[in-house]
């Protein structure tokens, strides 16, 4: 009787993955968290919450500290002691924050997803997002840019209230 090579697997082990295909969010190192940003800015827009429902929504217009060329923010280390509304991401609120683009890399890994091909990780470039249309460059206008940005929310949103 023939014997019959058992069949190849094309599936990689667990160690050939990538730390974001075999580890929690909650088991990343710092730098491995970091790393998953894909630097796209779409967290750093003013959103405005309807008080009635709770849905959030975007606007037009991003943060006063992120740089609109970059989509970075300028002062990352300081952040919230600048912008007490910036939300410093962690495992845990990341499963509730619905808002975070479906691209968010967080979001993807939490979802168990891998990350898309124009992440830095993958093609190891970070000028890929805004190619892609990806981020926020060219999109949003900053909130440093109005005097009165309640009154320009309430003109272009009808809203109405703190933000
Ligand atoms: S939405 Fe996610 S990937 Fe984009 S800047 Fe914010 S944290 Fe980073
Ligand atoms: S403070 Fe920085 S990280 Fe926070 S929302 Fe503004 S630009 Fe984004």
């Amino acid at each position: 009787m023939a014997s019959r090579e058992s069949p190849k697997t094309t599936e990689p082990s667990s160690t050939e993955l990538p730390f974001w295909r075999r580890k929690t969010l909650a088991e990343m190192s710092d730098a491995e968290w970091e790393s998953l940003c894909d630097g796209c800015g779409q967290c750093c827009k003013v959103k405005l919450e309807n008080a009635s429902t709770g849905e959030v929504v975007d606007t037009d217009v991003a943060c006063r500290l992120l740089d609109l060329q970059t989509c970075r923010c300028v002062d990352y280390p300081n952040r919230q002691k600048q912008v007490p509304g910036c939300l410093r991401l962690t495992p845990q609120l990341v499963k509730s924050l619905y808002w975070l683009p479906e691209t968010c890399g967080y979001r993807r890994v939490q979802a168990g997803k891998d990350l898309p091909e124009w992440h830095h990780l993958r093609c190891g470039d970070r000028e890929a997002v805004h190619r892609e249309g990806i981020s926020v460059r060219g999109t949003v206008f900053s909130e440093s840019d109005f005097e009165d940005l309640d009154q320009v929310l309430a003109d272009w949103y009808g809203f109405q209230g703190p933000y």
